[in-house]
């Protein structure tokens, strides 16, 4: 399951490998940026410890929401032209037997990247 962890103190408290070692799991960067005044990392925990790890993040200072959706494209205007594939750093897109796109959604880290290429704004990103 992934989290999405917004923190406040420009990623001087290493909040994420603190976590690891409080709750003894695992926790995988999906992604993580960081800006004067905030970060935010998505990352990816096993199902059964997204609880323990969610609170241990937010002891730690950490705003955290899970994420249930990744992209989402609208079939009413996507005209599978292949423009997301290419784009996509997580090969959540690919064309089946009969050269339509088909998703992966539980691939996508949120990186926009495909919404802002798609050329007919068939894709959104809610979470
Ligand atoms: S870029 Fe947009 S229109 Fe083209 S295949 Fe992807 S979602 Fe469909
Ligand atoms: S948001 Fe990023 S990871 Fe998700 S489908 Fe689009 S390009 Fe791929």
């Amino acid at each position: 399951m992934k989290l999405l962890v917004t923190f406040y103190d420009k990623g001087t408290n290493p909040i994420i490998a603190k976590a690891v070692m409080d709750t003894g799991v695992l926790i995988n960067v999906e992604r993580a940026v960081i800006n004067s005044s905030e970060g935010e990392a998505l990352v990816d925990v096993p199902d059964d410890a997204c609880h323990i790890v969610g609170e241990a993040l937010k002891r730690l200072g950490a705003d955290v929401r899970i994420v249930e959706n990744g992209v989402s494209r609208d079939l009413n205007r996507c005209v599978s032209c292949g423009a997301c594939i290419s784009i996509c750093p997580k090969e959540v897109f690919s064309f089946d037997d009969d050269w339509m796109i088909v998703t992966d959604e539980k691939k996508c880290i949120l990186c926009g990247r495909c919404v802002l290429a798609c050329p007919h704004q068939a894709l959104t990103i809610s979470y």
